[in-house]
């Protein structure tokens, strides 16, 4: 059961850590006093591997490779890679290991769902349990680094990468961007079946204009600090050993190039210990921006900014040697050695060869993929047509996706598409006794299953679109199945919130199954067939129209808050942020404070009565919302502060707790600061963001 304060991640013990701590600055401070500007230079340097590459042995031998970029597609093999890493460890002249990145965004060669869709478990010990699943399979295959988990809030389905993104809400960005790093990391990161993480991008990407990659972003200092930075602060404090820069530029200054963020916010005052790293190429990218004049200029203002590895573009090696401060530079190579020695790839430098033999795709990972798919996809409208149970039934399957093999998202890592189960062969080998599943409508049809969506190449990175239908006639597709006069169950595997306004009208059914991943047909089977039943809950709002884009639940209210509208339009979202439906129907009742008071530094009990009234045992996932009715600033008209899934026997009821702290409900002053104000809120225990049981409380001045 999740709640409150599952998502703040408790610090290890100090204590324990300053040991180890001491011991690995020494061996820090023992390394830089014999290194050159030069081999400083190459510790932050992140080289791409290239498939041939004549000098880069050269290159390991002089220290100038302080970690090597492995994409997808040219991953070498393991003895290839512990034959660069001896060269590292053996015959550099310091013998600095290499530490070997890879973009494992939601699996390795088992793939699990996109990470929106994974957020829509609402379920963080999964998530975990998946992020560490992959960590154990890229471990094996030589990966030390994971550029994963993005905590970019997006409130636009217009941008690709939404879909890597934990969804529009910022609390939960924090809440799985923490778990993401838990499963990856491990207790100890040391453990050679783990991985470090990356939170990326830092800080603001997800809000680039207009929806386009790549775009300038104009955000408030206040959403900077209530929205996008939160879920940063998370993941450090959940552990987090190295985090991205972002491409984009923020209120006039790039993020590659913004001390105040860098330095300022995350090194200083979070006190992150480990080093940031460019994206691709965005040390370069500061000449187009006009920060830079040259190459050079660009690299010497990232370094000063806190970019301590430069992805890419190979400058920081040309920078002269003047131009840097050398206490800049030491910094920078301390970060990078201290995540070195905490990954252990000093005592370790070198994977196990036979390791990867026990890492092939196995019925236990097919089994997790699969429960994190079914519990990912989201039913939206269900008119009594589904489940289909045994009995003599034909179900026609079909649609441009019932066949596709590319569900695996944009990352796609080493997953392979002759691992994938189809939408049809998903159908077909899980069919009920009775049922008999064909790949076309005839006369003998009595359920039909369209499948449409999005091809892996219409979202993720630099894949934005302009208008959020589905594309290719797909709508016009369904549209053409009602001629046969059967149920329609339309199942859309896609990567953004859409519009699908159409599919509503012309489905008796309508399922979100995302980019499942491997598993993806069988997933999709348990819960067509009834075997699992439908728990997952969006978290991004899907819209009535592109143009009403940005739409999401927390929004601020207007002076004339009824005229938040279009001409001739209704704006309200065509789904709201948390809705999804089950198999089961659930009852709220009899909302319930320990107390309707409580000081600026306490706290209370808030519960329900949930009842499952149906035939059915389910899954419920139940909201806690707030509404700070009137403050210093003004706020959100709703606000995410806790969430727990419970399972439900039919008839069966449970009361759901969460324990409301004041210090939770702190907002940012005027001036920024966090302060928990006086006054009135309310409240709501809730099945989605747009309904809910309603009670208030009161925050009263605290004496002292
Ligand atoms: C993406 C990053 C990714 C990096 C390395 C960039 O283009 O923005 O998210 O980690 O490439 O592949």
């Amino acid at each position: 059961i999740i709640g409150l304060a599952s998502c703040s991640q408790t610090k290890k013990e100090s204590q324990q850590i300053s040991e180890s701590e001491k011991q690995i600055a020494k061996k820090i401070d023992g390394l830089l006093s014999q290194m050159s500007y030069a081999e400083k230079m190459g510790q932050l340097s992140q080289v791409v591997l290239k498939k041939s590459d004549d000098n880069l042995e050269q290159q390991i031998r002089a220290g100038k490779v302080g970690s090597l970029l492995l994409s997808a597609g040219s991953i070498p093999s393991v003895a290839k890679r512990n034959e660069m890493q001896r060269i590292a460890v053996e015959e550099s002249r310091l013998g600095i290991p290499i530490i070997f990145g890879h973009d494992v965004i939601h699996g390795y060669k088992t793939i699990f769902p996109l990470s929106l869709a994974q957020s829509c478990t609402w379920d963080t010990l999964l998530v975990k349990e998946a992020a560490s699943l992959a960590a154990k399979e890229a471990s094996a295959f030589g990966i030390d680094w994971t550029f994963a988990p993005m905590v970019d809030v997006s409130r636009d389905p217009r941008w690709g990468r939404i879909a890597e993104c934990f969804g529009e809400d910022a609390y939960l960005n924090g809440c799985f961007g923490a778990a993401s790093i838990k499963g990856y990391q491990g207790e100890d990161v040391a453990n050679p079946e783990k991985v470090v993480a990356c939170l990326k991008h830092f800080v603001g990407y997800g809000a680039a204009m207009g929806g386009r990659d790549y775009q300038y972003t104009e955000i408030s200092e206040r959403s900077l600090h209530e929205v996008y930075l939160p879920p940063f602060k998370a993941g450090v404090d959940a552990g987090a050993l190295t985090v991205m820069s972002a491409f984009n530029d923020i209120n006039g200054i790039p993020s590659t190039a913004n001390e105040k963020n860098l330095t300022q916010i995350l090194k200083n005052k979070w006190q992150f210990p480990g080093f940031v790293v460019s994206d691709w190429d965005a040390v370069e990218h500061l000449t187009h921006h006009g920060m830079a004049a040259d190459s050079i200029d660009a690299g010497v203002k990232a370094l000063h900014a806190g970019i301590d590895m430069e992805m890419k573009s190979l400058i920081y090696p040309k920078i002269p040697k003047g131009k840097i401060d050398g206490e800049k530079l030491d910094e920078a190579v301390r970060r990078v050695l201290y995540v070195k020695f905490r990954k252990a790839l000093f005592a370790n430098p070198y994977t196990d060869e036979k390791r990867q033999d026990s890492e092939l795709l196995s019925k236990e990972k097919r089994a997790l993929a699969r429960k994190v798919a079914a519990q990912s996809m989201v039913l939206l409208e269900n008119n009594q047509v589904l489940p289909i149970r045994k009995g003599k039934l034909v179900v026609s399957v079909v649609g441009p996706f019932a066949k596709e093999k590319q569900l695996m998202g944009w990352w796609r890592s080493e997953g392979n598409e002759k691992d994938l189960v189809s939408a049809s062969k998903g159908l077909k080998d899980n069919a009920p006794a009775g049922v008999q599943v064909i790949d076309e409508v005839n006369a003998s049809t009595d359920v039909i299953i369209a499948c449409v969506g999005e091809k892996r190449n219409l979202f993720g990175e630099n894949n934005s679109r302009s208008d959020i239908r589905l594309p290719n006639n797909q709508s016009e597709f369904i549209e053409g199945l009602k001629k046969h006069k059967k149920p329609i169950v339309t199942v859309v595997f896609n990567g953004r919130p859409l519009n699908l306004a159409a599919e509503k009208q012309n489905s008796d059914a309508l399922l979100i199954a995302w980019h499942p991943g491997t598993e993806a047909g069988n997933a999709l089977a348990d819960l067509i067939y009834g075997n699992e039943n439908p728990s997952g809950k969006l978290t991004t709002t899907f819209p009535a129209a592109t143009g009403h884009i940005p739409m999401y639940y927390n929004h601020r209210n207007s002076g004339r808050p009824e005229l938040n509208t279009y001409l001739h339009q209704l704006v309200k979202p065509l789904y709201p942020f948390g809705y999804g439906l089950t198999y089961s129907v659930f009852k709220y009742e009899d909302i319930q404070l320990s107390s309707s008071k409580m000081n600026t530094k306490g706290s209370f009990e808030l519960s329900a009565k949930i009842t499952n009234t149906s035939k059915t045992e389910g899954t419920e996932i139940v909201q806690l919302y707030i509404h700070d009715l009137v403050g210093s600033t003004t706020r959100p008209i709703k606000e995410l502060k806790g969430f727990k899934k419970i399972s439900l026997k039919a008839g069966e009821a449970k009361e759901v707790k969460f324990i409301v702290k004041a210090k939770d409900l702190a907002v940012l002053n005027a001036d920024l600061e966090p302060v928990v104000e006086a006054g009135e809120f309310e409240v709501w225990i809730a099945p989605n963001s747009d309904k809910g049981l309603k009670a208030s409380f009161t925050i009263e001045a605290s004496k002292n």
